[in-house]
């Protein structure tokens, strides 16, 4: 599933292409996605772009008039292909731009989407987002005074660090794969109650998330492919990871096997000794 340092590095490989280009129309051969594509953007003419940014998982591409909300969904990726590359299966939805070229979204899984929004203030996919976990507004400060509002409830919060971590109204963008990394590198066990973290930890935790994940755009930058390649979609990103999808083999700090377990339906691994 493309995470935040994949939309990431898909946005800033796609904007060059499309900042300033006019799209003259789109060619959508399946406009049922997680939702059914906005009949804006099917009937969509002569509009110019003027930027391509990004919130939590969304990129966000700003036109003359309103917005395309894209989101990648489970498989879904982009392309910059020339405007007569064959179009396959999986490929629902190219907009033809000005340049003579396209840009093409393939999605196998079909959970992605392509919405248009006349502005983005109080929109209801955006509107209840925590802060970006690579700006400042994501810090030691403002996590503590989450989690002292945690601690002010009535009844002490249950609530669990893993999941918590990978909630977006708390910080977007932290998918299971970097909550699982953060959590290991920070060595805090991922089935802590939240209100039990020290002001080290969470200032730590902090520090993590941040590095873990410009790490992996950093990666990212360098190992997808050309965004404007045609054979295939550009791939995710292999990386170095110390916990994820590594269940029974040995902890890369300790030697201890990395053990799973599932938490709010997504498997969490971590290592019993080096997490506490
Ligand atoms: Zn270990």
């Amino acid at each position: 599933m493309p995470e935040l340092p994949e939309v990431e590095t898909s946005c800033r490989g796609i904007t060059p292409y499309l900042k300033g280009a006019t799209i003259l129309g789109a060619r959508v051969s399946q406009p049922k996605l997680r939702w059914m594509v906005s009949k804006e953007i099917i009937e969509i003419n002569q509009v110019k772009v003027i930027d391509v940014t990004r919130r939590a998982k969304y990129i966000l591409i700003k036109l003359d008039y309103g917005w395309l909300i894209v989101h990648l969904g489970m498989s879904g990726s982009v392309r910059i292909l020339p405007q007569d590359s064959p179009i396959n299966k999986h490929d629902h939805l190219d907009l033809i731009l000005d340049s003579g070229q396209i840009l093409r979204y393939t999605d196998p899984r079909r959970f992605g989407a392509w919405l248009f929004a006349p502005t983005l203030t109080d929109h209801p996919l955006l509107a209840h987002l925590g802060p970006e976990p690579l700006s400042d507004d994501f810090n030691e400060t403002y996590l503590m005074s989450v989690i002292e509002d945690l601690k002010n409830k009535r009844k002490p919060s249950m609530l669990i660090i893993k999941p918590w971590l990978m909630d977006n109204r708390v910080v977007v963008g932290v998918g299971n794969i970097y909550a699982c990394e953060s959590l290991f590198e920070a060595k805090i066990s991922p089935l802590r109650l939240v209100v039990s973290l020290t002001s080290d930890e969470i200032r730590c935790l902090v520090r993590i998330v941040k590095l873990v994940l410009t790490r992996s755009i950093t990666q990212g930058g360098t190992t997808l492919r050309d965004f404007t390649q045609s054979d295939g979609s550009p791939g995710y990103f292999a990386q170095q990871l110390f916990v994820y999808g590594r269940h029974n083999e040995p902890c890369k700090s300790c030697g201890q096997l990395i053990e799973s377990l599932k938490q709010a339906q997504r498997t969490t691994f971590y290592c019993p000794i080096c997490q506490t």
